[in-house]
């Protein structure tokens, strides 16, 4: 399910939708240095990670989609299925959340360009070069 060509690669391993090889962000997955410093675009096949201005607002929608469900799951767990008490569920929530929070806001970003760019097997091959080709 995880592996190099499947979308989940390319979101839970942050790496580029086209090529699965490139990186996205500058840090490491839970590095509080930068942890919104998006590189410009991908270093290993050339996709331009900022299409237009503002490409990311949508990736706030899906956030908010995604963690709200993903809340309520977590605290019905520990609440209801291990007989946690109410306030020991959302603080255990809001540990996970503190600790989480750069990765919540990364995969959220790679779940919406993954929704607009597809893996292409070759794209390393077929773009990588264009840019210092055509800089000669
Ligand atoms: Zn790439």
């Amino acid at each position: 399910m995880c592996s190099k060509g499947s979308k989940a690669y390319s979101i839970f391993y942050l790496k580029c939708p086209r090529c699965h090889e490139g990186e996205t962000f500058e840090t490491g997955s839970w590095s509080f240095v930068k942890p919104v410093d998006m590189l410009q675009r991908c270093p290993k096949c050339d996709l331009n990670y900022w299409p237009e201005p503002g490409y990311y607002y949508g990736a706030m929608f899906i956030s908010y989609i995604w963690t709200a469900w993903f809340c309520l799951l977590f605290v019905a767990l520990f609440n209801w299925g291990l007989g946690f008490s109410q306030t020991v569920a959302f603080g255990l929530l809001i540990a996970f959340l503190g600790i989480n929070y750069v990765y919540i806001f990364r995969i959220s970003r790679l779940m919406w360009i993954n929704m607009n760019v597809k893996y292409e097997p070759n794209a390393i091959e077929k773009y990588g070069h264009t840019r210092q080709v055509t800089a000669k």
